[in-house]
């Protein structure tokens, strides 16, 4: 377990020998993945670098994100092997690279950028710092080093990380660095009502139906402090919107104050099931989502289980114990 390399010259160096730069993020990126993916390539080629971006399959971006420039991703066949340097970003595990993992381990250096309590157990050269709010502030910092350009895209998507891993400025990660950097950003161009709309403030209308369901199922199991529930397949399915616009249902599903934590089970295929955890701060999610095989944050984490719903709870039930 490497929870920390605060040396940032490494990677400086090997971004400052490389001609050619390969950035991906986790699977299923988030605000912080993408943002840090792009912003990282978007800088590269300004400071002219033949530099792209990508993650494996499946290959899709959610609507809410298409104020970033979407340009500089490929899908993930598109990926070049061999290149001279592949980093990766805001990701805890190998296994979360997913099916671009071959092509970015062909590169000569493979670097990795992270903020979770990583295993350490993958990359040539890492920048890690599990107190770090996003990993988009390491690549703001990494930037400012190389003293590589800092154009409103890059700055648009380097903010689009710190807004959403914090919340929106107020989970317990939000340093007054955290906030000096968003400055920082906005006067290189970021624009944070365009980012604020797209990201909180648009859902499709069907969505009002997922949640009606999510929150009609849930439950409370206040003797040992949790509240969870389980999104459908068919729920998505019915309502007619992309999976990824159910990223933010977890966000409600953890409001219950009786709760110190949340678990939301989405079904993502017959049998399987995403679990994502949240803890008011008491208990370590990570270490539940650890003993299940995944992974993240002492307050945010998941992981993937197989069987039923009542089956993978009573797993969570037991962790909690
Ligand atoms: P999520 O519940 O998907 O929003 O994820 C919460 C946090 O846990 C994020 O930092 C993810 O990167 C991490 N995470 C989610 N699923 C997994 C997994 N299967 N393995 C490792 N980390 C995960
Ligand atoms: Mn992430
Ligand atoms: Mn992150």
């Amino acid at each position: 377990m490497t929870e920390a390399n605060l040396d940032y010259t490494p990677l400086a160096e090997a971004l400052s020998a490389a001609s050619t730069i390969g950035v991906v993020g986790h699977v299923r990126p988030d605000g912080d993945a993408l943002g840090s993916m792009i912003g990282l390539v978007l800088s590269a080629r300004a400071a002219g670098k033949d530099a792209v971006a990508s993650f494996g399959e499946p290959f899709v971006v959610g609507d809410e994100f298409g104020f970033l420039d979407l340009e500089a991703l490929v899908p993930p066949r598109e990926f070049p092997k061999g290149l001279d340097l592949a980093i990766v970003c805001d990701t805890s595990a190998r296994d979360r690279v997913g099916s671009v993992v071959g092509r970015v381990e062909s590169a000569g250096t493979v670097g990795v950028i992270d903020h979770h309590r990583t295993n350490g157990d993958f990359g040539d050269v890492t920048i890690i710092d599990s107190d770090a709010a996003a990993t988009t502030q390491l690549v703001y910092r990494l930037l400012r080093l190389l003293d590589w350009p800092v154009t409103p895209q890059v700055a648009t998507a380097l903010y689009t990380g710190l807004v959403t891993d914090t919340g929106r400025f107020q989970y317990s990660s939000t340093t007054p660095e955290v906030h000096t950097i968003a400055g920082e950003l906005i006067e290189a161009g970021a624009v944070p009502a365009t980012v604020g709309q797209s990201l909180f403030e648009e859902v499709p209308f069907g969505y009002y139906a997922v949640v009606a369901n999510v929150l009609g199922r849930a439950v409370l199991e206040e003797e040992i402090g949790l509240v969870w529930s389980v999104l459908y397949k068919s729920d998505v399915e019915a309502a007619d919107i992309p999976p990824t616009a159910t990223d933010g249902l977890i966000d409600l599903v953890r409001m219950a104050a009786e709760a110190g934590v949340a678990c939301l089970l989405k079904e993502t295929a017959e049998g399987v099931l995403k679990g994502s955890l949240r803890s008011r701060g008491i208990v370590d999610v990570n270490a539940i989502a650890g003993a299940l095989g995944g992974g993240g944050h002492h307050n945010a984490a998941g992981f993937t289980i197989e069987g039923s719903p009542e089956q993978a709870i009573a797993r969570v039930r037991e962790l909690l114990a």
